[in-house]
């Protein structure tokens, strides 16, 4: 049985049915094998809306639409954003976190890392390591 981890603010990884958690709401969102984001809802902001243009004309310091999209990312339990990301437009969502699943399992059987308080350590020298 492995401790859940806080793998990023917003995300937590179960290795026990390898699947991604919302950190906030405990949401299952997909399976840690697949890209979290594909497990969360997705809404496309217009640049201008985040950014604010400056000025007013055709160079207004706010990104171009035609040249950037912006995804935002949402837990669908609580609506917690989890992850923002800026593409060209067309460009398909990046796969941002890719983890190894069974060497992880592995080194944490083995004891070569353990999960305290939520963070991947590796064991104190009082901890030993197991054989
Ligand atoms: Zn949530």
């Amino acid at each position: 049985m492995f401790e859940r981890i806080h793998f990023t603010e917003y995300l937590d990884l179960d290795l026990n049915d390898e699947h991604w958690y919302c950190h906030d709401c405990g949401t299952r969102l997909i399976s840690a094998r697949l890209n979290y984001k594909k497990g969360c809802l997705v809404a496309e902001r217009m640049p201008e809306e985040i950014h604010n243009p400056v000025i007013d004309g055709p160079y207004s310091f706010a990104p171009d639409k035609d040249w950037v999209r912006i995804l935002e990312f949402y837990c669908p339990g609580c609506a917690r954003q989890i992850e923002t990301e800026y593409l060209p437009p067309g460009h398909p969502i990046t796969h941002d976190i890719e983890v190894d699943l069974d060497s992880l399992k592995a080194r944490l059987q083995r004891g070569e890392l353990v999960v305290q308080g939520g963070k991947l350590v590796k064991p104190q020298p009082s901890e030993g390591v197991r054989p």
